[in-house]
């Protein structure tokens, strides 16, 4: 069944059910064929050793002395030579989530619009926001001359230490997987290929070359994989890129269990999986357990699938039926997306970069969370008229994540120099200064700025003004994990100030969240994220009220290491540790874990402040079919000022048997005058109610009562009602839009 949305100003709303894509996709069909023929009609016209061309990828940057292929674009990270004979395009890989990024071994750079973070888009709750984003960078990747695009990240934020995690969309299946395969569908919207990655459980970077992620079947079903499910669902992309970890004692992208089984099993995934780069283990067991695609060769250890491929299929311990298959995928992928019937060329004249950017801003603004604003310190009103700016280089820029995802700035780096210049860094400030940008909406207050290197001269600096604005940052990068403790003596700098003044604020740009052992002690928080090209522009705007702000968290703020399943981060600090991480808290992941171990966070899932208040309901709840339950909310702005509510809806069985007492289970962002109502319909998605069966392959929603409960967070239920469900299973494949289940594939069809 369709979004269904009972309101009136339906652009404004986020389509919270998962059912369909967000947008129509390119066309399956093409020249009056569907792209399973296509790539079943070109298959049958391909040689062995084309076949083995298109699943074997390079590297496309220069590496330890090896140069790439001349035909790659210069600097990126991945090229796979087209088969001009058959009209198949040369592959141009370009990372990532946030924009179109450089490798940094090159010397030049491309210069692009950066959105804000993943989970900084994740904060908007806003699919369409998502989408538009996504449909952005990736005309810029098309302009650029990139044909797939290595976005979008979904792994589950199971440890706020995760370097990564600003690359994903924070700890909810639901909401990650509806956010990234937003921006997938919007990526794929430009007829390139799009990626959902690092498949699977790579939650930490320490170790990521190394460790083995340990977890129960059914319970990765029910988080990390769903989102991934939920994902391809909505966005349909192209490719899934499995990761470098080991599940469960293999690694990702020789795991039959997640490769063959779960992915192109349950999850009926066509297109093809492309390995990390430089994390193929093996010839025969990665091509048999589900690999389709080796990447960014010299990365790995040997050309597992160039020569060595051969030599297996030739003796038939890789059988020819299982290359088809590998190559087919490759195809399905090109021709579906619509990558091989558009080609792509070097046109970044074309880019309107001032229309790019304002995408950014609007994902940003919508991104920015108001944690805390005692007094209603925000919005600075007129007669805020000295205000001290302190720290996190806010005269300069706003700070951007870093790894293969940088995407480098026109402009250049605002604060260049900083540690590590080379990888994982460089250390990256978009010049988007929060400081001019307040200057220039508050032109009649005295803005001064202090670098915060120095506690008590920025308290004595801050004494007397009408606000202190202290900016605290967390850099953080790929191949690396972050301590929850700001870095430096920030949380120092942050005492001092607001030791001196009682109008304090802090405005945080960080990867996830922070232990903020001073958040009693200031009046005002705001989480901004890695906010984008125009960050700064878009944190003035929420600072002075001109945006009401309307993120909420997509994370669990927790207060301190000792809330985790895990106090202390397992590993030591490279990424090649080899250790083992045993996810005992299964499914029950953030807000879920938190509930579970009736712990209180710092900040919960979901939550975000706005300048104007909101009215959350009635709810209603019916049955609908298939397992699914439909629900019906009112929001209502009660306050002054127009803003954005986001309606979320928790399920609760009342008998229990969850891995939590409760799931985010639907959600909608609604925008109001005020004085305005709107009501929402969502339907819920059965495998949200279900529990994974894995001995018994199926979903299993168990009769009964179940509370339905509407709230602001997870932890601020507003309003609730009660819905009787029947007892149902569901196959273990099962998913939306599918008339009967399918059988799952056998060994043979699999090529095994
Ligand atoms: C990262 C991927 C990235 C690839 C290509 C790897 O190190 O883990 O996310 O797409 O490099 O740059």
């Amino acid at each position: 069944m369709n979004c269904q949305f009972r309101v009136r100003f339906a652009l404004l709303v986020a389509c919270a059910t998962i059912a369909v894509p967000a947008t129509a996709q390119p066309a399956d069909v093409s020249a009056g064929q569907s792209a399973v023929q296509r790539a079943a009609d070109t298959l049958s016209k391909m040689t062995l050793d084309e076949k083995l061309q298109l699943v074997f990828g390079y590297f496309a940057t220069e590496w330890q002395g090896t140069k790439p292929p001349s035909a790659g674009r210069y600097g990126s990270a991945g090229y796979v030579p087209g088969i001009p004979r058959l009209g198949i395009t040369p592959q141009w890989e370009t990372d990532a989530g946030i924009g179109v990024a450089t490798q940094g071994g090159a010397a030049q750079k491309r210069l692009r619009t950066a959105l804000p973070s993943g989970i900084a888009t994740a904060a908007t709750w806003n699919p369409e926001i998502a989408f538009k984003g996504g449909q952005m960078i990736g005309s810029e990747a098309r302009n650029s001359g990139f044909n797939v695009m290595l976005a979008g990240g979904v792994d589950l934020a199971r440890d706020p230490r995760n370097g990564r995690n600003f690359e994903y969309g924070g700890e909810d299946p639901l909401l990650a997987g509806t956010i990234v395969g937003s921006e997938i569908a919007g990526i794929q919207s430009n007829r390139i290929i799009s990626t959902v990655k690092h498949y699977a459980l790579n939650d930490l970077e320490t170790g990521r070359k190394g460790h083995d992620a340990i977890i129960d079947h059914g319970a990765a079903r029910m988080s990390d994989l769903l989102a991934f499910q939920f994902a391809i669902e909505r966005g349909q992309p192209g490719s899934v890129m499995c990761s470098y970890n080991k599940v469960n004692g293999d690694f990702a992208c020789q795991n039959a269990w997640l490769l063959n089984d779960v992915l192109k099993g349950d999850f009926g995934f066509p297109g093809y999986v492309m390995s990390d780069w430089g994390a193929v283990p093996s010839t025969e067991k990665a091509a048999l357990n589900g690999l389709d695609q080796q990447s960014g060769w010299p990365f790995d250890k040997e050309p597992y699938f160039r020569e060595p491929l051969k030599a297996a299929v030739l003796a038939g311990r890789v059988p020819q039926a299982r290359l088809d298959d590998m190559a087919r995928r490759v195809l399905h992928a090109l021709y579906a997306t619509g990558a091989n019937d558009s080609p792509v060329s070097d046109n970044s004249n074309a880019i309107d970069y001032a229309a790019n950017e304002a995408v950014s801003q609007a994902d940003a603004e919508q991104s920015i969370v108001l944690l805390k604003n005692d007094g209603n310190l925000f919005p600075l009103g007129p007669n805020v008229r000295r205000i001290v700016v302190i720290g996190g280089h806010a005269d300069k820029g706003v700070l951007a994540g870093s790894g293969s995802s940088l995407v480098y700035p026109r402009g250049g780096n605002a604060v260049p120099g900083l540690e590590p210049s080379g990888w994982p860094g460089p250390v990256t400030y978009y010049p988007s200064s929060p400081v001019q940008e307040l200057r220039r909406l508050a032109p009649n207050a005295s803005i001064t700025f202090v670098d915060g290197t120095n506690p008590a001269a920025a308290a004595a600096a801050a004494r007397g003004a009408d606000v202190a604005i202290v900016f605290a940052t967390q850099w953080s990068s790929e191949s690396i994990d972050v301590p929850m403790k700001l870095d430096g003596n920030q949380d120092a700098l942050i005492d001092a100030v607001a030791a001196a003044n009682s109008r304090t604020a802090v405005v945080l740009e960080t990867n996830a969240g922070v232990a903020m052992p001073w958040a009693n002690r200031v009046r005002a928080i705001v989480e901004a994220w890695y906010p984008g090209t125009l960050g700064g522009r878009a944190i003035a705007n929420v600072l002075t009220g001109r945006v009401n702000p309307s993120g909420h968290l997509p994370v669990t703020f927790y207060q301190a290491d000792a809330q985790l399943p895990r106090p202390v981060r397992p590993g030591g600090q490279s990424e090649a540790d080899v250790f083992t991480i045993n996810y005992s808290e299964g499914a029950a992941v953030g807000y879920k874990w938190m509930d579970r171990q009736k712990l209180k966070p710092l900040f919960p899932f979901g939550h975000g402040l706005s300048y104007t208040s909101f009215a959350y309901g009635p709810v209603t709840a019916s049955p609908g079919a298939n397992g699914s339950v439909h629900v019906r909310f009112t929001l209502r702005n009660t306050g002054q000022r127009r803003g954005m509510a986001v309606g979320q809806v928790y399920a609760s069985p009342s008998a229990g048997g969850w891995e939590a007492p409760k799931r985010l289970v639907g959600f909608a962002k609604v925008d109001l005058a005020p004085g305005e109502s709107k009501s929402v319909d969502v339907d819920v998605d059965p495998r949200l109610l279900a529990t994974f069966d894995e001995p018994g392959r199926a979903w299993r929603i168990a009769g009964g009562q179940y509370r339905l409960m509407l709230g602001a967070s997870a932890a601020e239920l507003r309003s609730n009602t009660v819905v009787n469900v029947a007892p149902l299973t569901l196959p273990s494949n099962w998913r939306p839009g599918l008339a009967a289940a399918a059988p799952r594939p056998t060994r043979g069809e699999r090529g095994e």
